[in-house]
């Protein structure tokens, strides 16, 4: 399962930067091309923070949306149903700028 290797490797980034302190939430950015199905990975998350210093806390996603931006007008737009052309002149030749990442944002470490 795709999902659950991502968060194996999230919760060892999250044990070094909580210094074994206690977590009370973590937020992630997931974007819409990523193929990460947020619904899945909040599942493999409650599923394998027991015995973590995660193991009362909660994640958040945060969705990134895809847009892209036109070579040929320069145009930044969001791309709605998985057309990529650009919405402005049509040009086919564009480039995602966002909607590709998966990191964790931040976490809240319990006082
Ligand atoms: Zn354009």
């Amino acid at each position: 399962m795709h999902e659950l290797s991502i968060i194996q490797s999230m919760m060892k980034i999250v044990e070094k930067a909580s210094n074994g302190k206690e977590v009370e939430k973590i937020v992630v950015k997931i974007g819409k091309m990523s193929g990460v199905e947020p619904y899945f990975l909040k599942e493999s998350f409650d599923v394998f923070k027991e015995n973590t210093v995660c193991k009362n806390a909660e994640m958040e996603i945060v969705e990134v949306d895809i847009k892209i931006e036109c070579y040929s007008c320069g145009e930044i737009s969001k791309v709605e149903g998985f057309d990529f052309r650009c919405p402005k002149c049509q040009s086919g030749k564009t480039k995602i700028i966002s909607g590709e990442e998966l990191y964790i944002d931040y976490i809240e470490i319990k006082e």
